[in-house]
């Protein structure tokens, strides 16, 4: 059988356009893809010529995806990889899988994985690389928790967490590769970060890359995750080191998401 073609990259050859993926986490239902695929057939995307929209769903709901959402514009991913390319490994999906379904990009290191699930740097290492040579981009989640925050860690952490990366990778992998910020603390908790605390990180984020590879660095996605919604995207996504959001619960609401993809469209047209 012939690989399913992968629906339109999110990032290649569009500098730092804006990017606003939703992660529905163990959430959701085929009514719910069916629901967003006619929300977008209704024209919105269409308009959203500057911005690329991603839906995460649970592995279950991929072929769905692949139907529904295929001709639409909008890519799908999974929230989570075998860092293994096959074998004995029972309950686990493999990057090639993924990629049999279209998935065009893959969440590692989310931090209900680090936190829930043990994955440490070295395995979320691993799995960026698996998806990486599976050819389809990874989007590499950092962040610190609140203890960390308050001990002035932040930085420490994320930097720790990208080398992780860097070393088994290296910084070529970075290339068309997204680096979402999602603070533990404002994930699913309803505080968010204020742009100049996520502005901040990001900046970070981005020079650390530039070290190893400036050009890389420069053309980054660093999305912000943290109960973004209607109500804070705009502020959020003005930042110049923000390049879109990753939405937890607000993508589970089609309205609110479609609404923070319209906040995103008129940013980036503003800016032009
Ligand atoms: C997430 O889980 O990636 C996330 C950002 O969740 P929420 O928007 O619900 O905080």
């Amino acid at each position: 059988m012939d690989p399913t073609p992968l629906p339109p990259h999110p990032v290649r050859g569009q500098r730092r356009r804006l990017l606003v993926a939703g992660n529905w986490k163990m959430n959701g239902s085929l009514a719910g893809v069916q629901a967003l695929a006619a929300a977008i057939a209704d024209g919105a995307v269409a308009r959203l010529d500057r911005v690329q929209l991603v839906l995460f769903p649970p592995f279950t709901y991929l072929p769905e995806a692949q139907r529904r959402l295929g001709a639409s514009g909008m890519a799908w991913g999974a929230q989570n990889v075998s860092g293994h390319e096959d074998g004995a490994f029972t309950g686990e999906v493999s990057a090639q899988m993924l990629r049999e379904f279209g998935c065009a990009c893959v969440l590692v290191g989310h931090s209900e994985r680090r936190t829930l699930f043990g994955e440490n740097d070295a395995v979320v290492a691993r799995k960026f690389l698996a998806v990486r040579q599976a050819g389809m981009t990874p989007v590499l989640c950092v962040g610190e928790s609140l203890p960390e925050r308050e001990q002035g860690a932040t930085e420490d952490v994320v930097a720790r967490q990208l080398q992780a990366v860097l070393d088994l990778a290296g910084a070529s992998a970075f290339a068309d590769a997204v680096v979402a910020y999602e603070p533990v603390w404002a994930i699913g908790t309803g505080k968010t970060a204020t742009p100049a605390q996520a502005q901040d990180v990001h900046a970070f984020i981005r020079g650390r890359l530039a070290e190893a590879d400036p050009a890389i660095a420069a053309s980054l996605h660093v999305l912000y995750g943290g109960s973004m919604k209607r109500a804070n995207a705009r502020e959020l996504l003005a930042m110049p080191d923000i390049d879109g959001g990753l939405l937890g619960g607000a993508s589970l609401n089609v309205d609110e998401f479609m609404a923070v993809a319209i906040t995103a469209q008129r940013l980036a047209q503003e800016n032009t």
